[in-house]
């Protein structure tokens, strides 16, 4: 079919996730193929993969030891039912998973998408505490401006604006602490007084609900999708202790940050926190195949376990969960972590990120730059001094990626934010090459909307 014929029928017949279709028919845009760090379009064109394929994929594309490992698989089985019965590589991956992750987490349940994994997450927080006589724990408290998901119930735990605004009456209600937000807090400037303000706004709703609460969900050290906001050290580890303290449930939600992208296999080891629930998606499987996984403690676990008539079994499940060939892929995805020393490797790469976007600082519109590892935000703003945004209509954010997907690479942005997540796998030419692109259609843009 040429290539016309094809941009017409995507318009025709597809509705694109998070995309305003009105967006998309103006700027078509048909991907065919991938190879490492870039994706090929109909029409040959080459754009580097600055987003990891929405913030997943790990060793780039068509790596050949994934794909062979999905075609062994393929050749066994390609999917079978977990309900009731398991298979070879949903075992094996769980075994991985356990191995890998905090020393409290015993068992995996498995999903395929990160907003399915928490909605388990909170389930299972929630029907735990009947189960062990305690159901008037029901509620759950999040993080101003979290995103954990699109679902309905992830999206009650998250505080993204917009979900609020459209889909008000489908949710329900959670309690909702600051985030210690060091860049756009209105009165305060000092980290550490920003987290200290934060934790005892916190534990002020703990202490006043936490007979209420089942769980705290909360995004591991970085809030993606709400703004790429970093939290300021020992806020993770002091929500744990407070968690703790109140008897509330932690949720951890490492959709994002798990398996090496803040440069550790998952971000609560940076501040040796454990979850009593972690979920994770994304890059378990290198961005192949879609899994996900909740991880749980075993005295969550045994909670469950009773009588079918006792009502204590979880009842949650999908027709494809714990697909064969999504384990067969992730267990070759990180036996290359294992071989090619990867964690070590990201903080390689970490640095020689850090290096790229230190000129970019300086920029007249370019408010902040924040980095976790391979995660980064650089926030455009219409005046650095006093931070002021662009005007919303203006997109600013949008357009940028627009001129970088012109220039040769592709990302989408968070408002005005633009989210740089290379595949762990790039180069430190292909890195260079993605922030010179970053920097050309950030200067090109900023100043065509700067006053
Ligand atoms: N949780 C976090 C922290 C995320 O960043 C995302 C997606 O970006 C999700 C959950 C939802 O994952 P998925 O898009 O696979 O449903």
């Amino acid at each position: 079919m040429n290539q016309e014929k094809l941009i017409e029928k995507s318009s025709q017949y597809l509705w694109l996730p998070f995309t305003q279709m009105k967006d998309y028919d103006a700027d078509p845009l048909v991907i065919e193929s991938g190879e490492g760090v870039y994706l090929r379009d109909i029409y040959g064109n080459e754009y580097l993969d600055g987003y990891s394929s929405l913030w997943l994929n790990v060793h780039g594309h068509r790596n050949e030891e994934i794909n062979s490992a999905i075609k062994e698989q393929l050749d066994k089985i390609a999917h079978s039912t977990l309900l009731g019965a398991s298979n070879i590589p949903s075992i094996l991956l769980a075994e991985k998973l356990i191995e890998l992750s905090p020393e409290k987490l015993k068992r995996v349940f498995y999903s395929d998408s990160g907003a399915t994994s928490v909605e388990i997450a909170i389930k299972m927080a929630y029907q735990y505490w009947q189960n062990i006589g305690k159901p008037e724990k029901q509620k759950f408290i999040t993080l101003k401006n979290a995103y954990h998901g699109d679902t309905v119930g992830a999206i009650s735990v998250g505080q993204v604006d917009i979900f609020h605004r459209v889909y008000k009456s489908l949710m329900f209600h959670s309690l909702v602490a600051p985030f210690p937000d060091v860049y756009h807090h209105a009165e305060l400037d000092d980290e550490d007084e920003i987290r200290d303000t934060a934790l005892l706004e916190l534990e002020a709703i703990l202490e006043e609900h936490h007979h209420e609460i089942a769980g705290m969900t909360v995004e591991s050290l970085i809030q993606g999708a709400g703004g790429m906001n970093i939290m300021p050290k020992g806020y993770f580890k002091g929500v744990e202790q407070l968690c703790k303290k109140y008897n509330v449930l932690l949720i951890v939600d490492e959709v994002a940050t798990g398996f090496g992208r803040t440069g550790k296999m998952f971000a609560v080891e940076h501040e040796d926190v454990q979850p009593d629930i972690m979920t994770v998606a994304k890059g378990i499987t290198g961005g192949y195949l879609p899994i996900a996984a909740t991880l749980t403690t075993e005295e969550i676990y045994e909670a469950f376990y009773d009588d079918y008539t006792s009502l204590k079994t979880f009842f949650h499940g999908h027709s494809y969960t714990g697909n064969q060939l999504g384990c067969a892929a992730a267990l070759a995805n990180l036996e290359i972590y294992e071989r090619e020393n990867l964690i070590e490797q990201t903080q390689v790469k970490k640095a020689i990120i850090q290096n790229l976007l230190e000129p970019l600082k300086s920029h007249p519109h370019i408010g902040d730059i924040r980095q976790l590892g391979m995660i980064c935000g650089i926030e455009l703003v219409a005046y650095k001094e006093s931070k002021k945004p662009f005007l919303w209509e203006d997109r600013v954010g949008y357009r940028t990626t627009l001129k970088m997907r012109e220039l040769g690479m592709l990302t989408r942005p968070i408002g005005d934010t633009i989210v740089f997540m290379p595949p762990l796998a790039a180069s430190g030419k292909e890195l260079e090459k993605m922030v010179e692109i970053m920097s050309e259609a950030i200067e090109i843009t900023t100043r065509e909307y700067a006053e």
